[in-house]
C-alpha cells in the first residue's frame, strides 16, 4: 500500500480477525488507529471457531479465487515473519458417504482444479493408506494438498501486536457521528471519538452500525475438544470434511440448520470435531442432543474416536448474510463509512486479505483484488440520518 492520503485517522470497531488485520494494514499506511472492541480482542467468532484456511471447501467462482489469494497471503504474512509459527500447511480430505457425494467430489474437484488448485482424486484405498482407520462408510474422496491453518485468537493477537494497537476493551461503539453525508466518528457510552474514517468489522454487532435492515443472521456452531490422540503434533495429515459441508456451502440455503462434519487434528495431538449450522441462533451454549449427533457422525467415519475422551465442548457464532457472500466495501450512502462483515464460516480463511482491503478502502484507494462481488450497494439502504 502507497503512503496514507494525510495520515487519515481511522477507528476501526471490532477487534476479530478482520478488524486486526485491517488496523495492520491500516498503521503499515502511517493512518492513526484507534480499535474498538465492546469487548476484548477475539471473543466473538474469531476466538471460538476452527481454523481452516482452506480452498477446499469455497464455493465456485469469486469466492474460491478469493480463498486462493488469501491463502497465499497467509503463506506470504508466515515467510515475512508477521504470522511466523502461527500459519501451516497441510492437505484438506473430503469424504463421500453416498453415490451422490461420490459424484459431488468429482464436479467439485474439477471446480478446483478449474482454478488452478492441485487435487488429488482418491479411492477408498488410497484414501485408507493415508488415512488408516477410516470407517466402512467411506467411498471415496478427494486431497487438496495445498491447504492450510491458522488459529484465529492466535492471528488476532499477532496482527495487534504488529500494529502496535492497543485496543479499547469493554468499549461499545453505540452509534456513529453523521454530519453532513459523512461519518465524522463514534459514540461510546462516554465519548465521541473523531475520525476521517470509520471501518465497521464488527461481525454480528456491524448490524445497527452499518444502517443495512435485516441482512446479517446469526449461525451457531458447536465444536468439541479431545485429549490428545498423539503426543508427536497432529494425528492426522489433514482434517476430515464430509462432503455434506460442500452441500452446505455450495447450496446455502438461507433457513436451514444441520450438521457439516469435520474431524480436525490439531498440533496439540487432540481433535476438534465440529459442527453445527444453526440458523438464527446467537447464544453459545451447547447443548447434548447436538454434540451427541457431531459424535455419533464423527464415529462413523473415524471409529478411532472412540478412545479419546472429551475434554470439552463450545459454540461460536458465525456472522451469516441473506445471500450467502461477505459484505466488503463503502457505504452506499455515508462517505467515511467503510463495511467488512458477514464472514460466515470463512472469516480466518479470509480476514487478512479483507482486512488488507479495508484498510485500502479507508486509505482511499482501490482493493487490490476484485471485491466488487461484495459491495454492500447490493441491499437496499434506508434513508440515514445525517
Ligand atoms: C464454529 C465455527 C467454526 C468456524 N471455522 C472456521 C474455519 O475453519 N475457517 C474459517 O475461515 N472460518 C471459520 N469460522 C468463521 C470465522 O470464525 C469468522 O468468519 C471470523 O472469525 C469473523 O471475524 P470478524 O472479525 O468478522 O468477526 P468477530 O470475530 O465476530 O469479531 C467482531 C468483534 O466486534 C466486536 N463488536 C461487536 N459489536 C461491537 C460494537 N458495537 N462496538 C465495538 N465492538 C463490537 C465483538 O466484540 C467482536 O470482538 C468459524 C466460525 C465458527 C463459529
Amino acid at each position: 500500500m502507497s503512503a496514507a492520503q494525510n495520515s487519515p485517522r481511522v477507528v476501526v470497531i471490532g477487534a476479530g480477525i478482520v478488524g486486526a488485520a485491517t488496523a495492520y494494514y491500516l498503521t503499515r499506511a502511517g493512518a492513526q488507529v484507534t480499535v474498538i472492541d465492546a469487548l476484548t480482542p477475539a471473543a466473538g467468532a474469531s476466538g471460538a471457531s476452527d481454523g481452516a484456511v482452506s480452498v477446499a471447501t469455497k464455493r465456485p467462482g469469486p469466492m474460491m479465487r478469493l480463498a486462493r489469494e488469501a491463502r497465499s497471503l497467509y503463506g506470504a504474512l508466515e515467510r515475512d515473519g508477521v504470522l511466523s509459527g502461527l500459519f501451516h500447511r497441510r492437505s484438506t480430505y473430503l469424504f463421500a458417504r453416498t453415490a451422490e457425494e461420490v459424484a459431488l467430489l468429482e464436479s467439485h474437484g474439477a471446480d478446483l482444479a478449474n482454478e488452478g488448485e492441485r487435487v488429488i482424486a482418491l479411492t477408498r484405498n488410497d484414501l485408507l493408506a493415508r488415512i488408516p482407520g477410516f470407517g466402512a462408510a467411506i467411498l471415496a474422496g478427494l486431497e487438496v494438498p495445498d491447504d492450510g491453518h491458522a488459529l484465529g485468537y492466535q492471528v488476532v493477537n499477532r496482527l495487534l501486536a504488529q500494529a502496535g494497537v492497543v485496543v479499547r476493551r469493554h468499549c461499545p461503539v453505540r452509534g456513529l457521528s453523521i454530519a453532513q453525508r459523512r461519518v465524522v466518528g463514534v459514540e461510546t457510552d462516554d465519548q465521541q471519538i473523531a475520525a476521517d474514517v470509520v471501518v465497521v468489522a464488527a461481525g454480528l454487532g456491524s448490524s445497527p452500525l452499518m444502517g443495512i435492515d435485516d441482512v446479517l443472521v446469526p449461525r451457531k456452531g458447536q465444536l468439541i475438544v479431545t485429549d490428545r490422540a498423539s503426543t508427536k503434533g497432529a494425528a492426522l495429515p489433514g482434517p476430515l470434511m464430509s462432503a455434506r459441508y460442500l452441500v452446505a456451502k455450495r447450496a446455502a440455503t438461507p433457513g436451514q440448520s444441520g450438521v457439516s462434519l469435520v474431524i480436525d487434528p490439531l498440533r496439540t495431538g487432540q481433535f476438534l470435531i465440529g459442527s453445527s449450522r444453526e440458523e438464527g441462533c446467537a447464544d453459545r451454549q451447547t447443548d447434548a442432543r447436538t454434540v451427541a449427533a457431531i459424535l455419533r457422525d464423527a464415529l462413523e467415519v473415524y471409529p478411532a474416536l472412540a478412545r479419546q475422551r472429551v475434554i470439552r465442548t463450545f459454540a461460536g457464532v458465525r456472522t451469516a448474510t441473506r445471500d450467502g457472500l461477505p459484505i466488503v466495501g463503502h457505504h452506499p450512502q455515508l462517505a467515511g463509512l467503510v463495511i467488512a462483515t458477514g464472514f460466515e464460516g470463512d472469516g480466518i480463511c479470509l480476514g487478512p486479505l479483507m482486512g488488507a482491503a479495508a484498510a485500502r478502502l479507508a486509505c482511499g484507494l482501490e482493493a487490490q483484488i476484485d471485491i466488487d462481488f461484495l459491495t454492500p450497494k447490493r441491499f437496499p439502504t434506508p434513508a440515514m440520518a445525517t
